[in-house]
């Protein structure tokens, strides 16, 4: 446990950038041995346009990435926080702070994105995706970023988490959501025995229909209890989905960078009405 801590104490950025494009190389090769869905389309387009966001979102979390390790720092040595309030034996701490920090962190960042409208209005790039695969995962408008690395302060704080332990979370959140978005055909006995802690695609992927209620559920990133704890878990046979948004369907519109930059600060789209007897 202390070589694990002292690793992600110490962890480099070289390395952070290598388990980020290992993931991806990783869950990129899986998925095109065994796709789910085989559909015709420009890979190299599709894939340069979300890498293009994920080297967004790494710059924004470089530029603002002090923030993090002061509030680490300062809940540490001022005692403040959950997890300093409550002592517990290092590996509890470890499970209980990873937990919370993928909770609040991500569950509930997620969760705030889709009913506040300004909020919404950035993650919605997210969602113009219409072939979800492992580099959907860091899909998000620079604002979005921004507000997700905010919420990762909070939590850091409200969790009371030492920055090895905000290391090792934000390690776990780049892999699992590489996973969780990859076009994979996994066996159902290994999702379903994932997916008793984790999230997994077979889960995630509900939440990119193009519509709602299912875009509005299954919220989760790493650890699969918040929807079900939160009454947001739904199950729907992935054959059935069709990926996108729906108040962004037109294909040039949901694939053109400029374009996507430009959504938060072009007025609100309604979502189309759904009915409550409808199901997939
Ligand atoms: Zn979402």
């Amino acid at each position: 446990m202390e070589t694990i801590i002292d690793y992600f104490a110490n962890i480099s950025s070289a390395h952070r950038s290598a388990i980020l494009i290992g993931g991806l190389t990783i869950f990129f090769l899986i998925e095109n041995a065994a796709p789910l869905f085989d559909k015709k389309h420009n890979k190299w387009a599709h894939s340069g346009l979300n890498i293009f966001f994920t080297i967004t979102t790494i710059l924004v979390n470089f530029v603002m990435a002090f923030l993090l390790v002061k509030t680490a720092d300062w809940v540490v040595a001022n005692n403040f926080g959950i997890l300093q309030w409550i002592p517990m034996p290092t590996l509890l701490m470890t499970f209980v702070g990873l937990l919370l920090l993928d909770f609040l962190g991500a569950w509930l960042a997620h969760f705030t994105e889709h009913k506040v409208k300004w909020m919404w209005q950035f993650h919605v790039i997210h969602h113009t995706d219409q072939y979800v695969d492992t580099t959907t995962a860091n899909r998000h408008h620079p604002g979005e970023s921004v507000i997700r690395f905010t919420f990762t302060v909070l939590a850091t704080f409200i969790v009371g988490a030492p920055m090895w332990l905000v290391f090792m979370y934000q390690s776990m959140s780049v892999v699992l959501s590489q996973f969780n978005h990859s076009n994979v055909k996994m066996p159902k006995w290994l999702d379903n025995a994932l997916l008793l802690v984790f999230c997994t695609p077979n889960m995630h992927r509900v939440h990119h229909h193009y519509r709602q209620p299912y875009s509005d559920s299954n919220y989760g990133n790493i650890f699969s209890f918040w929807d079900k704890i939160f009454g947001t878990y739904q199950v729907v046979d992935n054959t059935k989905l069709v990926y996108g948004v729906d108040t962004y369907m037109d294909k040039k519109e949901a694939s053109n960078v400029g374009n996507l930059l430009k959504i938060p600060f072009s007025g609100y789209r309604e979502p189309i009405e759904y009915d409550k007897e409808e199901s997939l």
